[in-house]
């Protein structure tokens, strides 16, 4: 069994909750290293740095203390010793996640706590840049991936589901908006690693992704 799984790719495939399921079924600990960038942002909205300044948002980033639970069944995360778990999912958040993770400084800071979070683990780490830059020597690499359209839609019906307003037109420009912004940034952009094997999720259900991944790390 492998000692670091990586998952990466982008927004709406699932990843997430197949990436949680995936260690549990393995008794793997889990990362979500999009959970770290997204604390790292409300810390820059909070000091209300001005996020077209790089060196401003990595100011108001250097100092930020930040928990994360390396467990499969809890989404526990802290700033500064508060429980923000929520506050990282709102729309304020998910539109400035962007441009703070484009700041070197920033990234530096977030891949040297990743490697700490899970050194000496068995663990399951997710995100954009985990199999090209966090963890290039993992032997299990997985790159999910789905349509724009399957992906919105999922999103679309997730609104929905959770009494939230949602337009579709407007959650596809939004998906096609964060690919396009995390694909051609300068620093870790988001691509498969040369040695990650590629799963389309966009006919598949979680359920049947989460079987596939459990037998190639078991294979
Ligand atoms: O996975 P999630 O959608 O929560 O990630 C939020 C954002 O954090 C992504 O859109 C991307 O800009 C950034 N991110 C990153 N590198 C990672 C994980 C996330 O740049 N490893």
């Amino acid at each position: 069994t492998p000692a670091i799984i990586t998952i990466d790719g982008p927004a709406g495939t699932g990843k997430s909750s197949v990436s949680r399921r995936v260690a549990d079924r393995l008794g793997a600990r889990y990362l979500d290293t999009g959970a770290m960038y997204r604390v790292a942002t409300l810390a820059a909205l909070r000091a209300d740095a001005d996020l077209e300044n790089p060196d401003a948002i990595a100011d108001s980033v250097a100092d930020v203390e930040m928990t994360l639970s390396n467990d499969p069944d809890s989404h526990a995360v802290t700033l500064a010793g508060e429980d923000v778990s929520g506050e990282i999912r709102t729309d304020a958040v998910t539109s400035a996640v962007s441009a703070v993770s484009a700041v070197g400084a920033v990234r530096e800071k977030m891949v040297a706590l990743q490697r700490q979070i899970v050194a000496g683990e068995f663990a399951v780490v997710e995100g954009r840049d985990i199999g090209t830059v966090v963890f290039p020597d993992a032997e299990l690499k997985i790159y999910l991936t789905a349509s724009a359209a399957a992906r919105a839609q999922r999103r679309h019906d997730q609104n929905l589901s959770q009494g939230r307003p949602s337009d579709f037109d407007e959650v596809l420009a939004a998906v096609e908006r964060r690919d396009h912004l995390d694909s051609t940034r300068a620093l870790s952009p988001l691509r498969p690693a040369d040695d990650a094997i590629t799963v389309d999720t966009s006919d598949m259900t979680i359920e049947q992704v989460i079987d596939h991944l459990v037998e190639l790390a078991t294979d």
